[in-house]
């Protein structure tokens, strides 16, 4: 039974909530101002990259904790610059960045924060490919999106009949948005077959990821997932569940190629993602997985999640960024 409607990763609400204000190239703008005219859309897709950050609201703190935000910033940079895109500003710019706009916005709930860096001017073919870094026009979103940790959350997903984007086609392991092409593709048909999602293969048929997020299987006790070259992202949230299921769940984790039938038999299979946090996955292709619920393992790695991004776990106080909502509510 798909579960598509009551489990959507991005809140139902998401596009509809429109906030005040948002950043935009080095100042806080009313989100009327915020116009382009449409003949620069034409092209801007193609070199455009962003970020998904979550944010979490702590509400004994009464502080919102910006997850991974100087993670997500160094790869907004490194995604510049595999896209040639200039970087007019530092990681500590665009921190400064987002957390006043979150000040700004008197954030106190989970949110989606979106950094997005286009072409100035929409750009067209040509003008993209010049010499040397292309000038950019940078925003920054802050939109409510609650969390869904806790939720148990389970998922039906197929193989996609897509091959995921490769190194030497569209490198996956950044975040361009025509990269998203593909991911849209591999989701509209796991939806149109009845499946919730998908996960995709990449050029030499081994697992790659879902369409916006990393895969874990869980194997015999080992937890196992598809290293950095096997046309993924260099995903934030599973760089941080590897550390989490090594340190504190004392899991042995293997980074592998992963074949499509390891899926249909392992014990435990999520995703790992900004916006998927930890999401079951309950079938593959009508293989039930596990029990088709939440295994045990997930279930540790989400509560762990769970209470390091809500601040709650001082060893990972590093993990955290604090916009400020709390100096701002003092005075
Ligand atoms: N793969 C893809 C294609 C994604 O869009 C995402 C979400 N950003 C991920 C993986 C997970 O990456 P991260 O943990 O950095 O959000």
């Amino acid at each position: 039974m798909a579960t598509t409607d009551k489990h959507q990763t991005f809140s139902p609400d998401f596009d509809k909530a429109v906030p005040s204000h948002l950043w935009w190239n080095g100042q806080i703008v009313p989100w009327e101002s915020a116009t382009v005219h449409l003949s620069s859309t034409f092209w801007s897709g193609v070199t455009a990259i962003f970020e998904g950050i979550m944010s979490y609201w702590n509400e004994d703190d009464g502080e919102l904790y910006i997850w991974q935000l100087d993670a997500h910033l160094r790869r907004l940079l490194r995604s510049q610059k595999l896209m040639r895109q200039a970087s007019p500003y530092s990681v500590a710019e665009l921190t400064e960045a987002v957390c006043e706009l979150a000040r700004t916005l008197e954030v106190r709930g989970d949110s989606y924060i979106f950094p997005y860096c286009y072409p100035q001017g929409g750009g067209n073919f040509e003008s993209s490919t010049g010499p040397g870094p292309q000038p950019v026009d940078i925003s920054i979103t802050v939109r409510p999106n609650p969390s869904h940790l806790g939720k148990g959350w389970v998922r039906t997903a197929c193989v996609s009949s897509y091959t995921r984007i490769s190194d030497n086609v569209m490198p996956p392991r950044v975040k361009n948005i025509a990269n998203y092409r593909n991911s849209n593709l591999a989701m509209a048909e796991a939806k149109f077959d009845g499946y919730d999602t998908a996960l995709i293969l990449n050029a030499a048929g081994k697992v790659a990821e879902g369409p916006g997020a990393c895969l874990m299987l869980l194997r015999d006790g080992v937890l196992v997932t598809p290293s950095g070259t096997e046309s993924i992202l260099e995903s934030i949230s599973r760089s941080a569940a590897i550390e989490l299921a090594r340190r504190e769940l004392g899991l042995e984790v293997v980074e592998r190629p992963v074949d499509r039938t390891e899926l249909y038999i392992a014990d435990e299979i999520f995703m790992v993602g900004t916006a998927a946090e930890i999401l079951t996955i309950g079938s593959v292709d009508h293989y039930t997985i596990g029990d088709g619920a939440m295994g045990p393992v997930t279930r540790e790695l989400e509560q762990l999640f769970h209470d390091v991004v809500r601040g709650k776990r001082s060893e990972y106080a590093h993990w955290s960024t604090p916009a400020g909502i709390r100096a701002v509510a003092r005075g």
